[in-house]
């Protein structure tokens, strides 16, 4: 059961919140807190068997909006008819809700101080703040390079704050690593943010989960995992939130099956929709790893350019998208990696898109006055 108060509501109600559910025995509170843009919200989780616990008690208490009983198994990341102003997070003063698009441009995989500079460079240019930069490697076979690990974060934190990037999506594979990134951060002085990435190939590790879930300095970039069900991949991001951190970006990246060829995966864009409806979590897709080449269509326009479209085109607040200074020599998905000169036109072709999505919203839109109910 989900208490929702009124937005910025005081603790006076909460503790009324609290002090009703403790008339329950078994009944354990957490309390969630969603800060938006112009209000913060807050909801406090019932857990536990809450089925025979009365509504009335705790929608008589002043200050509490409604309350939600949660029939549904994603019981922290789902929708439960919440509107979208009730979506997202704010990290390191970047929002991520269902109101604007992002795009994590960058390397795969972190190979040489130039690159990244160059990269970063590209990055400021274009007035992107987001970037990708992988330093932990999973890679298919153990002869592949692997990441520069650890050694590196100092002078990719550095080169990050340099350029003015505020976010770096950065894959973890190993829950030591959190400490690792924490550590070089701290050391570094603070001058970017990072977003720990979960890969395709950890989607459920559940162990590196949990500890994700345990912390809260960083939000998580989940990974659906290419060989199991959606269902499956939106109950390993449960289990993230339920340990403690709701601030997750769930991001569709192709899933494994030679129907998808030539491209590397079979892109599954349409699922975007399906996790707005299903979830609050904001979408992000990764066009890069779902199509895995580098081809253009007759016009010239490159097959991933398409693919993101088809992502933001149905509202993915988010995109990852693999580049490098020169694809040839990267150490890793060299083939699917776009030029730093192609970074302008992603970005003019990810506006245009976007445009016309908002476009579709309002021919959707309710008749003034009306508010839809989620
Ligand atoms: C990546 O984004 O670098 C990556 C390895 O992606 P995935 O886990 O989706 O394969
Ligand atoms: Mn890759």
């Amino acid at each position: 059961m989900i208490i929702v108060l009124e937005p910025d509501s005081d603790d006076e109600v909460l503790a009324a919140v609290v002090r009703q559910a403790s008339n329950y025995p078994g009944i354990q509170t957490r309390r969630h807190v969603i800060r938006g843009t112009e209000h913060t919200v807050s909801e406090v989780y019932l857990l536990g068997d809450t089925k025979s616990i009365p509504t009335e008690g705790f929608e008589q208490i002043p200050g509490v909006r409604r309350v939600v009983r949660v029939a549904a198994k994603y019981r922290i990341i789902g929708r439960h008819g919440v509107a979208a102003e009730s979506v997202g997070f704010e990290y390191n003063g970047v929002r991520f809700d269902e109101r604007q698009v992002h795009l994590f441009a960058g390397l795969c995989a972190v190979d040489t101080r130039p690159n990244v500079e160059a990269t970063a460079r590209a990055l400021q240019a274009a007035g992107i703040r987001t970037t990708r930069m992988g330093v932990y490697k999973p890679r298919t076979s153990p002869y592949d390079f692997q990441g520069l690990g650890a050694p590196c974060l100092p002078w990719v934190f550095e080169l990050a704050g340099k350029y003015g990037i505020r976010v770096i999506a950065m894959e973890v594979t190993d829950p030591r690593q959190l400490d690792e990134i924490g550590r070089a951060l701290e050391e570094a002085g603070r001058p970017t943010g990072v977003m720990l990435q979960v890969g395709t190939r950890n989607a459920q590790n559940f162990e590196l989960l949990k500890r994700l879930g345990q912390q809260q300095e960083f939000p998580v970039l989940y990974k659906r995992g290419m060989g199991i069900s959606l269902e499956e991949s939106l109950n390993a991001c449960e289990y993230i939130a339920s340990e403690g951190n709701p601030r997750i970006i769930f991001c569709l990246r192709g899933v494994k099956t030679h129907l998808g060829d030539p491209h590397r995966n079979l892109v599954d864009f349409a699922h975007v929709p399906v996790v707005r409806r299903l979830t609050r979590l904001p979408v992000c897709v990764d066009p890069s790893h779902a199509t895995g080449r580098m081809d253009l269509d007759p016009e010239g326009i490159p097959e991933i350019f398409h693919a993101i479209g088809q992502g933001v085109i149905s509202g993915a607040a988010m995109a990852l998208v693999d580049f490098h200074p020169d694809p040839k020599v990267a150490l890793c998905d060299g083939p699917q990696a776009l030029t730093l000169e192609q970074l302008p036109l992603l970005v003019a072709y990810t506006r245009g898109v976007r445009a016309a999505y908002e476009a579709a919203r309002q021919l959707f839109a309710p008749p003034a006055g009306e508010v839809r109910s989620a």
